[in-house]
């Protein structure tokens, strides 16, 4: 094997046609060329495109000289996929180039999840600060016109509005734990049992389950297990609430069992159900439902995903558009074998 082929990036030799002269093993697999290749110009070879789907036949720029700026261009693989690849190069003195191919689907999905963090985190931002603002200025300006009663309820708003942003803030912190591997976990014995039950009662006292039915089924003989009980309490909660605000209207059953060596705790709704192609996206950061229209941020099941497996465990969902849906939580019995995080 030649220094050429240990280089990590597909190196591509050009001549002043376009014409492949050499290229190394990285390139072969990369581009999917073979040795035939070689000696045929590389536009006709492989397939790249732009991003508005315009094919590209001319790969060297016109100026021919010193270094080509890089280019992100999307190339087309024989399963019919097109796989982003960063192009960038060095033009030889006889107008030749030396090219290399880098695939940019790590960097395309790091700039998609930033321009994601930057519009969700604005605008869970944007629209709490501006009732905030919207409300103060209108009291400062207008107090004595409004009742105690008309001020109590903006206060509420201002004050809702501020636990948002906190909220917002806990679960990008949390994020950003899960993603360095640092969640910590204060393990002890817990009642699952009691926990969830204890979920169940504080969720029925807040506003959005005044009047909603939760039915509680709990094996009372399950064993004790050893977690975190504020970060299991953080999951069930989640997994209430989200049944709450995307079932409105239906009854909610939570239940705890066993199953295989794990404790299982299903929260069933018969609300609108996920579609199938949705269900895993929605445990990816910032993954929401299309239609979804409720504010939200997309980041409780990826945080509810994270701290189950800092515990060993699963989550999952089993959904039926127009069925309902069951999000689950399995967590070892014992844990205390495994590894803390
Ligand atoms: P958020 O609620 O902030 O959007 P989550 O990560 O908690 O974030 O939920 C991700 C998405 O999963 C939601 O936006 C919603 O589309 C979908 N979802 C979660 N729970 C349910 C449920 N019980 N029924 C239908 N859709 C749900």
């Amino acid at each position: 094997m030649s220094t050429f082929d240990l280089l990590p990036e597909a190196v591509v030799v050009v001549d002043a046609d376009g014409v492949i002269r050499t290229c190394n093993d990285r390139a072969y697999a990369l581009l999917e060329l073979t040795s035939d290749d070689v000696g045929q110009p590389l536009t006709k070879a492989i397939e790249l495109q732009d991003d508005g789907g315009t094919v590209c036949d001319q790969l060297l720029p016109s100026n021919r000289f010193g270094r080509m700026a890089e280019r992100l261009l999307r190339l087309h693989h024989s399963d019919g996929r097109l796989r982003p690849v960063a192009i960038a190069g060095r033009y030889l003195d006889d107008g030749g180039a030396v090219l290399t191919f880098r695939n940019a689907g790590r960097r395309e999905r790091i700039d998609r999840l930033r321009s994601d963090l930057v519009a969700t985190v604005s605008h869970e931002i944007r629209s709490p600060l501006t009732s905030v603002k919207g409300f103060t200025r209108t009291m400062l300006i207008k107090w004595e016109r409004f009742s105690d009663e008309q001020k109590r309820t903006m206060l509420e708003t201002i004050n809702e509005d501020a636990d948002r942003v906190t909220r917002l803030l806990k679960e990008l912190l949390d994020v950003s734990r899960i993603d360095a591997g640092r969640v910590q976990l204060q393990r002890q014995r817990i009642d699952v049992v009691g926990l969830v039950k204890s979920v169940v009662s504080k969720a029925e006292q807040r506003p959005e389950g005044s009047g909603r039915e939760i039915v509680v089924d709990v094996d009372e003989d399950l064993p004790n297990v050893f977690a975190d009980p504020d970060k299991i309490e953080q999951i069930v909660t989640n997994l209430v609430e989200n049944a709450l605000k995307y079932a409105p209207e239906s009854r909610i059953d939570v239940s705890v069992g066993r199953t295989d060596g794990m404790v299982r705790i299903e929260v069933a709704d018969q609300g609108p159900g996920i579609p199938p192609d949705q269900v895993r996206r929605i445990f990816e950061k910032f993954g929401r439902g299309r239609d979804n229209r409720r504010s939200g941020t997309g980041l409780g099941l990826y945080i509810t995903r994270g701290l189950a497996e800092a515990h060993g465990g699963r989550v999952g969902c089993e959904s039926e558009v127009g069925d309902g849906s069951t999000f689950w939580l399995e967590l070892p019995i014992d844990a205390e074998d495994v590894p803390t995080v």
